[in-house]
């Protein structure tokens, strides 16, 4: 015997089989009952919800040869009701609206509306995905339904209903199919492996249920393609290796150090989840969910999860919005980045830089050490074996961005001192660099910031400065524009990076010179030291 797929054998017969959509279904039945058939109908709701589904089931309970009124419930068995289901019925017709978008193949179809049906009570026309249609095909197609032959049933079904014009939605009864809730699917899930016998855990059939979002066909397809992974039995560690999902508990765990400032054991709970080799994507779909859920807690106190519960105690709204922000900004982009592992890995790094623990952090770090490790370290490049570290003090502005949270939003920049530590921050291309970071900050007036610098030698492209706005928008999380004004001195970000540069070298040159081990050195072997060789170390 051939198998069978789920989706398409557990594929409801009758309304009484459809799960979830009880509202719609009463409508319906209703007016089918009181022989108040309306002749256009609108099945609005996502994919996979059952909207084709549903239709189909329309069309045999006007059609069936059961009764010889339309009736509520289909005999299944008529030829009438057989050639519904497998699409062969001379009376209903369905055509894609995406493939067959223009007013040519729309004329064609209405000129089919005028003949009788030729075995049916109707002639019923379902148009999948409507909204594609063009506005020269909606206005033949508006013709058509402001005044419909009798015998004729519209019945239009899409996933997005705004973009049917007003005077075609004003002429259709429309219903909106809801996604069927997390608990129904699983009930519907636990009835069909009830049914077909086959060996499965709860928290299987949870993942599913979790995973197909509302969508009762795309939960059918999962389980049977989860049913094949598991040799005819579900088990929840095939499920997630089938979903690509990982554990909560690591999701919680890179959260928690997430919030906690901590970045190495951030990245050394994302090489773990790296060998369970997952779909990122779905990982960071999991950190959404995560992070909205942390949320609701915070405001409404709903959750009964202890995980969820311990972070939104310790951490700020604030906070929790704002890496809420950057994940979902991430995953929007999540298609366009060549590298899905380092899609997550930026949007990891990117909640760490924002977070004002990672920054104190930081700073315990490098005043516990006498030498720090990033920037303050100079070593000598010569020939000499023997090392020389020095700390040296340099005015380095300290990040602006890096503050407590309640000081992240709004972004305030009052100074040209606040301006090039802003800009440090910001990632950006090489372009936006070398233009913007030779002006100086004038100003900041509500959302315009105003730069000074030499415009005759710094003639920026539209796309340079287009990209420059978005990234400042995007940090302040509100539109930014740069007025830029003419004046001759400048004191930019690069400007200032190359006195930076300047001191450090100036220093590590001192540094080496007035070194003792390497003036012993130089006097005993009469050295001489090559000073285009020292360079500091960044
Ligand atoms: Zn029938």
């Amino acid at each position: 015997m051939s198998y069978e797929v789920l989706a398409r054998k557990y594929r409801p017969s009758n309304f009484e089989e459809v799960v979830g959509q009880s509202h719609i279904i009463q409508a319906i039945t209703n007016s089918i009952a009181s022989n108040k058939i309306h002749q256009a109908y609108i099945f609005s709701g996502t994919r996979g919800v059952g909207k084709t589904t549903l239709a189909r089931i329309l069309s045999k309970c006007l059609n069936c040869l059961s009764s010889d009124k339309p009736v509520t419930k289909p005999c299944d068995s008529c030829t009438v009701c057989d050639e519904i289901k497998t699409g062969r019925h001379l009376d209903f017709l369905e055509i894609d609206a995406a493939s067959k978008t223009g007013v040519d193949d729309m004329r064609e179809l209405l000129d089919t509306v005028q003949y009788k049906p030729s075995s049916g009570r109707y002639k019923i026309y379902l148009i999948d995905e409507v909204h594609m249609l063009s506005t020269s095909s909606f206005n033949a197609l508006l013709k058509t339904l402001e005044e419909p032959p009798a015998h004729v049933i519209f019945i239009f079904a899409t996933t997005d209903p705004e973009k049917i014009p007003k005077t075609v939605q004003s002429r259709c009864l429309q219903l909106n199919l809801k996604t069927i809730n997390r608990d129904n699917l699983e009930t519907h899930l636990q009835n069909v492996v009830n049914s077909e016998k086959i060996q499965h855990d709860k928290n299987s059939l949870a993942l599913i249920s979790d995973s197909a979002q509302g969508s009762v066909r795309d939960a059918l397809t999962l389980l049977d393609q989860s049913i094949a992974h598991g040799n005819g039995a579900l088990n929840e560690a095939d499920v997630k290796a089938l979903l690509g999902t990982i554990d909560d508990s690591l999701v919680y765990e890179l959260i928690d150090a997430v919030v906690g400032g901590e970045a190495e054991k951030a990245f050394n709970i994302f090489y773990k989840i790296e060998e369970l080799t997952p779909e990122y994507e779905n990982v960071l779909k999991h950190i959404i969910s995560f992070i909205h859920k942390v949320s609701l807690e915070q405001a409404l106190k709903n959750s009964n999860k202890e995980p969820v519960r311990s972070i939104a105690q310790s951490v700020d709204k604030e906070f929790i919005q704002l890496i809420y922000e950057i994940a979902v900004n991430s995953y929007s982009k999540f298609s366009i980045h060549p590298n899905p592992k380092e899609a997550l890995e930026i949007c990891i790094l990117r909640m760490l830089a924002f977070n004002p623990l990672a920054s104190i952090h930081d700073k315990t770090k490098s005043s516990n050490e006498t030498v720090s490790e990033k920037k303050n370290l100079i070593q000598p490049v010569s020939s000499s074996k023997e090392t020389v570290s020095v700390e040296i003090k340099n005015n380095i502005a300290e990040p602006v961005l890096k503050k407590s949270p309640a000081q992240i939003q709004p972004l305030k920049i009052l100074s040209n001192h606040d301006w090039i530590a802003f800009f440090r921050e910001l990632e950006m291309s090489v372009f936006v660099k070398n233009y913007y970071g030779n002006f100086t900050f004038l100003k900041m007036e509500g959302s315009e910031i105003y730069l000074g610098g030499d415009l005759k030698r710094n003639d920026i492209p539209l796309n340079v400065k287009k990209e420059f706005e978005d990234i400042c928008t995007e940090a302040f999380k509100t539109k930014i524009i740069i007025k830029l004004e003419q004046s001759i001195t400048t004191d930019g970000p690069l400007q200032q990076e190359e006195k930076e540069n300047k001191v450090k070298q100036e220093n590590a040159e001192d540094n080496i010179k007035n070194n003792e081990s390497i003036k012993n050195f130089m006097t005993k072997f009469d050295a001489t030291i090559k000073e285009k060789s020292i360079k500091p170390i960044n």
